[in-house]
């Protein structure tokens, strides 16, 4: 018998826990509790995880790290699959040790999981989760994997996988269970959690014609989305994607299937509208409400290069004052981007603008630059076309538009695609990452020039995006109103933009060796990424000043924001850390700067207890 199991045999599962204060405690917390690695004798034995995948219908896995065979063998038919294969996001999202991004300097690095269930349904995350909670181990939650801050991985856990879950099913009238008698019934959509926002745009508006607000990113999970709050190119006319959600299924710590909507577990609900991923339980079904899809959709981009730092920041005062006058509504959203070498960026997107009405709108702005000798513009393009084509990626590849790349493995769905702009993130090893949503006071007349000031300075240290899809401020009422009624911070509502300063390199999951681009054991290329992170931070600094204690996007945001628990969820945190109590008290559900996060060490493995 080996030792574990003798040491079960003995009655020792009243232990319960391993004592190793492995951290220093907080004041007042006196006793640390740790949960078991493989290598230790708490581990549940050999048998007891065959019982747990006799439970989920042989759907648990032991995962390899993505480079796994390449470590063992460089020229293996597995290892040139990988390859070829990593700068691909569906092929990411496939495997149980994915992760889009390779990890986050001196922050993390992907670890596969000691264990995972491939979950089918309900019932395979309830089996996982008692699992869990009987044998006290770690346990993380991955849906699409797109964790800037790696919190759908962690070594020595058992995971549970949502992404076999991904059936999407369209109701003309839904009404939230137990809301039967006073609710009006709405068209609406439910997807199961793994399911990516692709496979809704799909079926919502190429199939059905209909809008849905999900993410901008569409291999991003759905579940992961909302739970962050969420945002896509029109959440300026729709709000996030939380303030959609009508109704979810979530497996709590007990086990339990529970449904969540206003009427029923509505503190759950409303948690797990932005309240974060991965904290208050496992979402395994959403559901929510449809649009009429706007008629078309816009884009306006280009270039624009100031000649001096003073034309850059006349520049940035003419856009400013053009957004404020024109832009600032319900209609435009996405991205302009300033930066070091005094180039105006713009990557912007609109909804309900038909073309001619974006190319007249624009033209004044665009006539000033090119008329300037200031500047030097290129690629100045501004239109719009019909709506329901948009992320039809069939229908794009039939007219010629590579704005979209298809899932490339032979057999993969033909409306699988994602958008090229996302290319760039795909594997990327993140050197530094910052966000803060600015007040949309801002933008009055006599705060002008305090913010073009800020953003000149900001842009002498770092180029930094301004996302102003992700700042509610200037939205419908039901739109405000509806994001108000979710866990994200209420700043969110107050603000006209979320500005976004992140760089990064080439892909480096622990295993792939590119010479050059391994930060790991490369000193050269480790100051220079240093040296990226503090730019990254001297660029925040410069906008905190007008806009002190600003906001941050819990999932858009930096590892090591200290007063994360304010930035990401304001005035909203002390709901949050009680709803936390009532669902998960033994902290079941950990992940980096969630809720309820504190009362562990950084690795989740770790927690104080009061008292004894
Ligand atoms: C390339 C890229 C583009 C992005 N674009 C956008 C964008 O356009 N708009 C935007 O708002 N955000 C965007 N994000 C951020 C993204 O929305 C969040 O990171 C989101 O949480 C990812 O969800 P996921 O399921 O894909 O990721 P995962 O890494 O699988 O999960 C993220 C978090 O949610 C938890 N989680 C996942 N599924 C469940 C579940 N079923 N139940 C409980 N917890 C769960 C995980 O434990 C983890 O903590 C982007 C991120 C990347 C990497």
């Amino acid at each position: 018998m080996r030792r574990r199991d003798l040491l079960k045999a003995i009655g020792a599962s009243v232990l319960q826990f391993v004592f190793r204060p492995a951290f220093a405690l907080p004041f007042g917390l006196k006793r640390a509790v740790t949960r078991p690695r493989p290598s230790d004798p708490l581990w549940p034995s050999a048998a007891s995880w065959a019982k747990l995948k006799a439970a989920v219908g042989g759907n648990l896995l032991q995962p390899r790290a993505l480079f796994a065979d390449c470590q063992t063998d460089t020229n293996s038919q597995a290892c040139a699959e990988v390859r070829k294969n990593i700068r691909n996001p569906f092929y990411i999202g496939d495997q149980p040790a994915g992760t889009e991004v390779s990890g986050w300097l001196d922050a993390w690095s992907p670890a596969p999981s000691a264990y995972a269930v491939a979950a089918r349904n309900a019932a395979d995350v309830a089996a996982a989760i008692n699992f869990a909670r009987e044998n006290n181990l770690r346990l993380v939650v991955k849906g699409g994997g797109h964790s800037y801050l790696g919190t759908s991985n962690a070594p020595d856990s058992l995971l549970v996988w949502t992404r076999a879950m991904n059936k999407v099913t369209l109701h003309d009238a839904f009404v939230a269970q137990v809301c039967k008698a006073n609710t009006a019934p709405v068209p609406a959509v439910t997807a199961e959690a793994g399911a990516m926002w692709i496979d809704l745009y799909h079926a919502v508006t190429t199939e059905a014609g209909r809008y849905v607000q999900g993410g901008g990113c569409t291999t991003v999970g759905v579940a992961g989305l909302i739970q962050s709050g969420g945002f896509g190119s029109f959440s300026k006319g729709f709000g996030t994607a939380a303030a959609g959600l009508l109704e979810a299924e979530v497996v709590t710590a007990d086990g339990r299937i529970r449904i969540a909507n206003a009427c029923t577990n509505a503190d759950l609900f409303w948690a797990i509208k932005g309240g974060g991923g991965g904290s208050f339980g496992v979402v395994t079904k959403v559901t929510l409400r449809t649009h009429e899809l706007p008629e078309f959709f816009g884009y306006v981009g280009g270039r624009i290069k100031a000649q001096s730092d003073d034309a850059f920041k006349q520049l940035i005062e003419r856009f400013i004052s053009f957004y404020r006058e024109n832009l600032f509504n319900s209609h435009w959203g996405e991205q302009a981007s300033f930066g070091p070498d005094n180039t105006l960026r713009l990557s912007m997107g609109c909804q309900g603008l038909d073309n001619q009405q974006v190319v007249n709108l624009w033209k004044p702005f665009f006539d000033s630059v090119k008329d300037s000798k200031d500047f030097v513009a290129s690629d100045l393009e501004a239109g719009a076309g019909r709506s329901r084509h948009y992320w039809d990626v069939v229908d794009r590849k039939r007219r010629g538009n590579d704005s979209m790349i298809s899932d490339s493995r032979p057999g993969a769905p033909a409306i699988h695609g994602y958008w090229s702009g996302d290319q760039g993130q795909v594997g990327a090893f993140l050197h530094g990452y910052d966000s803060l949503w600015l007040p949309a006071s801002l933008l009055e007349k006599d705060q002008q020039p305090r913010l073009v000031d800020a953003m000149f300075a900001a842009s002498r240290h770092k180029k930094f995006e301004m996302h102003f899809n992700k700042g509610i401020a200037g939205a419908p009422p039901a739109a405000i109103a509806a994001t108000k009624d979710t866990a994200t911070n209420p700043a969110v509502v107050d603000a006209f933009v979320l500005v976004i300063i992140a760089d990064g390199g080439f892909p480096a999951y622990p295993g792939l060796a590119r010479s050059g681009t391994e930060t790991s054991n490369n000193p050269a290329i480790l100051a220079a990424a240093r040296n990226n992170k503090t730019k990254i931070d001297l660029a925040a600094a410069e906008l905190r000043k007008i806009a002190p204690n600003a906001g941050s996007y819990v999932s858009e945001s930096n590892y090591f924001n200290a007063s994360w628990q304010q930035a990401y969820w304001g005035t909203n945190y002390s709901k949050l850390r009680a709803i936390k109590k009532t669902y998960d008290p033994e902290g079941l559900f950990f992940v980096h700067h969630g809720v309820g996060s504190e009362d562990w060490s950084p690795d989740g493995f770790t927690r104080a207890v009061k008292g004894s």
